[in-house]
């Protein structure tokens, strides 16, 4: 038996502001795990990566500082939410802690948050940079821990140590692939937006009028519950209804902890129904969740709630469609849909447009029909030089795989492509083939 039961973990590291969190994990990514998937980010200011190390794959998650007022010791009530937040989010956590400045209050106190929530955890301590340094380390059994990890984020010391007791747990490659569940015919549906924005609402709307069945079904993780309702004969789950149900307040700034809870959904799920409020929408935020979305190549519906209490004119819809395009360029893909959750105004519609990209997502091109795109498309607009002004030759583009779809070009110079000229390539891909709602993924590679 596996401690960790979710075959790619998701790991955070928390810890005080300025502790090293961030130096570590670039020397995570940097030197010891491959990095899997090298797509230009949307969402930089979100650190996160997934990762495979010694075969075992999991995604680190780099939580950001809590802003622990300098002057207390003592975390407030406001950050220990957070904290439970995110211990209820993820599969494991490193709490980091200063081994240059030594032991804090604060320290301790995330520590027994850690251990009453029962999650899977290491403790390491950085900035231990050089042997002599491993004395600063031991004060931190004092929190009552077997083992304490000494870590350099600077030097990358112990780096090896850390990582290999980290994944000692984790699922290899093999073991995943001869473990594979059978897929479940379900659309694995994730409600994602800010807070207020009307998720609660659109979840009960959906789960809750009559032509469909409820019941509630625990999730692998934690305590995430999912919920699972049928429309038109199929059956879809909604991820971690009651994350979305348990209420954290009225901010309207989103927290780490809530993005790390979205990142986990938007993770688990094959489509997003990313939910904005229609009298101010794509926000940053909005952008950096979507682009999550997006990064991790998941069918996106961008949905424009409260749509009864905006004042509006016939034009109004496809202003607010032009806005959001000229806004979230990187996903021209995603169908814009306004609704109503509160009086159920175009549910229906939502839920076709779900069923729609479900397909999408599963829907292979045929090569002759691929092969006159890609022939056209480089008739019509020819690829710029490289830097060293040498032609780009371009050799096949091949369907792979699907869900998500994805194409793989073969080309002289496929570090080289200009960013506008993938973007020319995929506009043209989405004019001629309808992948509405469906982020397809392009791989280039030499040949
Ligand atoms: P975060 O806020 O926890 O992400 O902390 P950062 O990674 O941004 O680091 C805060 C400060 O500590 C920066 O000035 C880093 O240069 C320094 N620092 C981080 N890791 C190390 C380390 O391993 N050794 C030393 N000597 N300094 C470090
Ligand atoms: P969540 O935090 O995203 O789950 O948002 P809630 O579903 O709790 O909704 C926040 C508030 O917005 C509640 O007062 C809802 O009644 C209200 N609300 C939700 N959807 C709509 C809508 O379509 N129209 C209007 N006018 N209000 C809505």
């Amino acid at each position: 038996m596996k401690e960790i039961n979710n075959i790619k973990p998701l790991i955070a590291i928390i810890g005080r502001p300025n502790v090293g969190k961030s130096t570590l994990f670039n020397a995570i990514l940097g030197k010891n795990a491959s990095i899997i998937d090298d797509m230009p980010g949307v969402t930089r200011d979100l650190h996160y990566e997934d990762m495979v190390y010694a075969d075992k794959p999991f995604t680190l998650i780099d939580t950001g500082g809590f802003h622990i007022d300098e002057e207390g010791d003592l975390i407030t009530q406001g950050i220990r939410k957070q904290i439970e937040e995110i211990l209820s989010s993820v599969d494991g956590v490193i709490l980091l802690a200063d081994g240059k400045e030594g032991m804090h209050p604060s320290d301790d106190e995330i520590y027994r948050l850690i251990r009453k929530s029962g999650i899977r955890h290491w403790i390491a301590v950085t900035k231990i940079d050089g042997d002599d340094k491993e004395i600063f380390a031991s004060e931190f059994y004092a929190l009552g821990v077997d083992e304490i990890f000494s870590v350099s984020g600077t030097t990358a010391y112990g780096v090896y140590d850390f990582l290999d007791a980290l994944t000692a747990d984790f699922w290899t490659q093999k073991e995943i692939a001869a473990n594979l569940p059978e897929p479940e015919d379900e659309i694995k549906i994730a409600v994602i937006g800010k807070p207020n924005v009307g998720k609660s609402t659109l979840v009960n709307k959906m789960i809750g009028s009559d032509r469909m069945l409820v019941s509630s079904i625990p999730g692998t993780t934690m305590d995430p519950i999912d919920s699972i309702f049928h429309y038109k004969e199929k059956k879809f789950r909604v991820i971690d209804t009651a994350g979305i149900r348990r209420k954290r307040g009225i901010d309207s700034v989103m927290e780490n902890a809530a993005v790390v809870r979205a990142f986990r959904s938007i993770d688990r799920s094959d489509i997003v129904i990313y939910m904005m409020d229609a009298s101010d929408p794509a926000t940053e935020q909005d952008l950096r969740l979507i682009g999550l979305a997006h990064e991790k190549n998941k069918g996106v519906i961008l949905v424009m709630n409260k749509w009864d209490s905006i004042e509006k004119n016939s034009k109004t819809f496809d202003e607010m469609v032009k806005e959001l395009r000229y806004r979230i360029k990187f996903a021209p893909y995603a169908p814009v849909v306004s609704i109503s959750a509160l009086e159920g105004q175009r549910i229906d519609r939502l839920l076709d447009l779900v069923l729609k990209i479900n397909d999408n997502y599963y829907k292979l091109v045929e090569k002759n029909d691929l092969d006159e795109w890609f022939i056209d498309s480089l008739r019509q607009n020819t690829p710029p030089q490289t830097s060293k002004h040498k032609p780009i030759r371009f050799k096949s583009a091949v369907m792979v795989q699907v869900a998500p779809p994805t194409i793989i070009i073969k080309t002289s110079h496929p570090r080289e492509i200009h960013f506008s000229y993938q973007r020319y390539l995929m506009n043209r891909f989405y004019e001629r083939f309808d992948y509405e709602g469906v982020p397809v993924k392009v791989i280039y590679k030499r040949g």
